[in-house]
């Protein structure tokens, strides 16, 4: 039986450049069992032949980054090189994981009459269910921890930019010995998804998305009891102390916030400066934003492409009421294309919309503030905790205010929030578990406890 289609489209021509198909529950039936099949197969692999297989994704990665990086960009409308630089990371995140498959390790815990020892087994099969702003660097996030881990993936991409993802599916399936080990299963969330989600032979499911889906995928899991790891939504703090380097936080700041377009769940897009640095600061940050070339995402000197669907501009326009007081406005084509230019603006109180929701477009909100206290208790007024950054010449106070924020991420002096080498994910309603680092890892397992009697 053939499957229908989804067209899918550029967000910068608005024309249709591919098109996906619409998986079927019968389909996902036969997947899910083909996964199955394929961990057993899998986990009786010797750990250096998964290591190498890890190893030849990331090689077939590097073959093919170009195709990759294109199809991204296209499908995202992401600049060019910001596709490269994701589809290089995609392949260091195997390259990781293929190293540390062999590090993990359990505890020996030693007894009055035995010795417990502690296992990492693997989920079995997990599901992994990605947003459209980052296809390819959040599937990869899952997919090769989980992998490492001995557990076999069913990937279901964003429907509005499966291509790369799909892409990708077809290169793995083309290196592995394993049919089903990991398949991209494309459709409606409200479908595909939803499947995933019922079905008791899936063990773990791995969401990015918003705050809302995440909400209603913990409600269904509780059926199944799955485990369930949700990177969810953000509205992350930047806080600028005067004795900062102003320059420097200032230059900074328009990619810590319209990187992406904003599309970003990282977006440090709550500005707080104190007070005696604002003038400064928000000279040099409205410069700065000024300079960012807004344009076809295919040239190498473009900083910002469109969002990705006229839906999701409407939904960011709706922030921008003329009530607000605007540092800058910035101006961008007509169309084709959803072109949206980044937006500053001052807010004293900090309780405006754009100041308070996540946008999730090119819209900064700076705010002032008069003392460090203030500025965490501001920063940790958010229902959202996931990144944000602290600029300060005092090593003392960048320690404590990075303590003190309540969020999975925070840097100082500087935009850093994702390393493969370090746990990424949220406090409060930006979501629960951790990706990356060996913390990712481990959260693909499940802790076995084996005692041995050892007394006679
Ligand atoms: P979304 O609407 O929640 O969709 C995310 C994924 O979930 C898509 O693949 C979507 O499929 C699927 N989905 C939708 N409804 C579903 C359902 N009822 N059951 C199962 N799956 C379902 O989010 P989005 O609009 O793509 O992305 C924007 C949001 O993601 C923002 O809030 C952002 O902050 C967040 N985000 C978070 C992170 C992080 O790491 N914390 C990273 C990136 C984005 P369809 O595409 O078919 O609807
Ligand atoms: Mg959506």
């Amino acid at each position: 039986m053939s499957l229908s289609t989804i067209p899918v489209w550029s967000p910068a021509t608005e024309l249709q450049i591919g098109e996906v198909a619409a998986w079927g529950e019968a389909q996902l039936t036969q997947a899910i069992a083909a996964a199955q099949a394929a961990q057993r197969q899998w986990i009786r692999l010797p750990l250096a032949e998964r290591q190498a297989f890890l190893m030849r994704i990331a090689d077939t990665i590097d073959a093919h980054a170009e195709e990759l990086a294109m199809l991204e960009s296209s499908d995202v409308g992401k600049p060019i090189r910001a596709a490269r630089a994701e589809v290089a990371g995609v392949a260091a995140c195997f390259r990781y994981y293929a190293g540390a498959l062999d590090k993990v390790h359990g505890d020996t815990i030693t007894l009055d009459d035995g010795i417990s020892f502690t296992f990492h087994e693997p989920v079995g099969v997990v599901g992994v269910i990605t947003p459209w702003n980052f296809p390819l660097p959040i599937a990869s996030w899952n997919v090769a921890p989980a992998l490492a881990a001995g557990n076999a993936v069913l990937v279901k991409p964003a429907t509005l930019t499966p291509l790369s993802t799909v892409r990708f599916g077809e290169l793995v399936a083309g290196i592995s010995t394993i049919p089903g080990l990991l398949q991209v299963v494309t459709g409606a969330g409200s479908s595909v998804g939803q499947t995933l989600i019922n079905d008791p032979r899936i063990g773990k499911i791995s969401f990015t998305g918003s705050t809302e889906v995440g909400q209603s995928i913990l409600r269904a899991s509780a059926a199944t009891m799955k485990r369930v790891t949700l990177e969810l939504g953000g509205k992350s703090a930047n806080i600028v102390f005067a004795d900062a380097d102003i320059e420097a936080a200032a230059t900074a700041a328009p990619w810590a916030v319209f990187d992406n377009s904003g599309q970003d769940c990282c977006a440090r897009s709550r500005i707080f400066v104190e007070r005696s640095a604002l003038d400064a600061f928000v000279d040099t940050f409205v410069e700065a934003t000024r300079a960012l070339k807004l344009g076809d995402p295919s040239s190498v000197d473009t900083d910002l492409g469109p969002l990705v669907s006229a839906e999701h501009r409407e939904t960011v326009r709706g922030f921008l009421d003329p009530s607000l007081r605007f540092a800058y406005r910035g101006e961008a084509p007509d169309g084709p294309g959803h072109w949206m230019a980044p937006q500053i603006v001052l807010d004293e109180d900090g309780n405006s919309r754009a100041a308070v929701e996540e946008i999730f477009g090119p819209v900064a909100v700076v705010i002032p503030f008069d003392s460090e206290a203030e500025a965490i208790e501001r920063a940790n007024a958010s229902v959202y905790g996931l990144s944000g950054s602290v600029w300060t010449r005092d090593v003392a106070r960048a320690l404590r205010v990075s303590r003190a924020v309540e969020s999975g991420t925070i840097s100082v002096n500087s935009n850093s929030s994702v390393r493969v080498q370090t746990p990424f994910g949220g406090f409060k309603q930006s979501g629960m578990g951790r990706e990356l680092g060996l913390e990712g890892l481990l959260g693909y397992t499940e802790l076995k406890t084996v005692f041995v009697k050892t007394d006679d």
